[in-house]
């Protein structure tokens, strides 16, 4: 099977800016930063969204991008970050191998996640709530 662009990087067989690597885990500079130093953080083997990830990956997988983030922090003298992982089409996500973006902020950057928001009828957000409760595997 082909490998996907981010398999290939985690290899080594494409070149990346890496800022952090370890046996698992690899967080590179992203091509098309919101910011300069925008980082993405994936794990080498491929896992297609969030939802992939063998549970006990998912500690280390946070602890690492924390690692990543404080170093990110500390070099470009960000004001403040954002983590984003799109899961799926729907959600933006155009590479299919999973990755978590840290986004350096700056006061005034012009960047901005301006989400229009909906409203809930009244006792609706409670009857989802207890549906996805319903369906939250113990
Ligand atoms: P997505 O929309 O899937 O969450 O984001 C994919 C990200 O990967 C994009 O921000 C894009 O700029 C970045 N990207 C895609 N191809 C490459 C590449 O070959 N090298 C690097 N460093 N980043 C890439
Ligand atoms: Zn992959």
């Amino acid at each position: 099977m082909e490998e996907c662009i981010f398999c290939r990087i985690a290899k080594g067989g494409i070149p990346s800016s890496k800022v952090l690597e370890d046996e698992n885990f690899l967080a590179f500079l992203d091509i098309n930063p919101i910011n300069k130093g925008h980082l993405l953080v994936i794990p080498k083997k491929h896992y297609g969204c969030f939802l992939d990830f063998p549970q006990d990956q998912l500690g280390p997988f946070f602890a690492f991008s924390q690692k990543a983030a404080k170093a990110l922090i500390v070099t470009t003298k960000c004001d403040g970050f954002n983590l984003a992982m799109n899961n799926g089409r729907a959600a933006a996500q155009l590479v299919p191998h999973a990755h978590l973006h840290i986004m350096p902020r700056f006061t005034g950057d012009g960047f901005a996640f301006d989400w229009p928001t909906k409203k809930y009828e009244e006792g609706e957000m409670d009857r989802l709530a207890k549906r996805i409760s319903s369906y939250v595997k113990k």
